[in-house]
């Protein structure tokens, strides 16, 4: 039997970086725990999971991520399960590594509220730090946030 391609994980993330859009397909395909036949949906917008902490400061990009993602919520209702945060070091919209932190969490309840209560799809936050500080055409290297980490930054 002909095995088709799912949408099982969207992500948003930023677009700031020259190689950012690939770097993050990489991460998705090696770090995301996707089988060959699943595929992820990118949501790239300048300021990542940042724009959805702060809907009014980024409102524009806010509802462009936000009608993206519940576009994708939608259209792929049956076979999604996860939705990505991704942040990273060095950007304009997050400059502190504890503010992208706190910006995951605000982003995720940002989403969580658009969400059906008996929703089943986990949302994860990832935090990418550049391989060389301060050179965002450096490599990235993700690492996953549990929330209680940042209660209290
Ligand atoms: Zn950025």
């Amino acid at each position: 039997m002909k095995q088709h391609q799912q949408v099982s994980a969207i992500m948003v993330c930023c677009s700031s970086g020259p190689h950012f859009l690939e770097r993050h397909l990489l991460f998705a395909e090696h770090q995301l725990g996707l089988s060959f036949n699943q595929s992820v949906i990118l949501i790239p917008v300048f300021g990542g999971a940042s724009v959805l902490a702060h809907t009014e400061t980024f409102e524009h990009d806010s509802k462009f991520a936000l009608k993206g993602l519940l576009f994708s919520l939608n259209e792929y209702e049956d076979t999604l399960k996860k939705i990505v945060l991704v942040n990273h070091e060095g950007c304009e919209r997050a400059k502190s590594e504890a503010q992208g932190k706190k910006d995951l969490i605000k982003a995720q309840k940002t989403i969580e509220k658009h969400l059906p209560d008996d929703s089943d799809i986990t949302i994860e936050l990832w935090y990418a730090h550049l391989e060389i500080p301060e050179n965002l055409e450096s490599g990235l290297v993700f690492h996953k946030i549990e929330t209680l980490e940042c209660v209290g930054n």
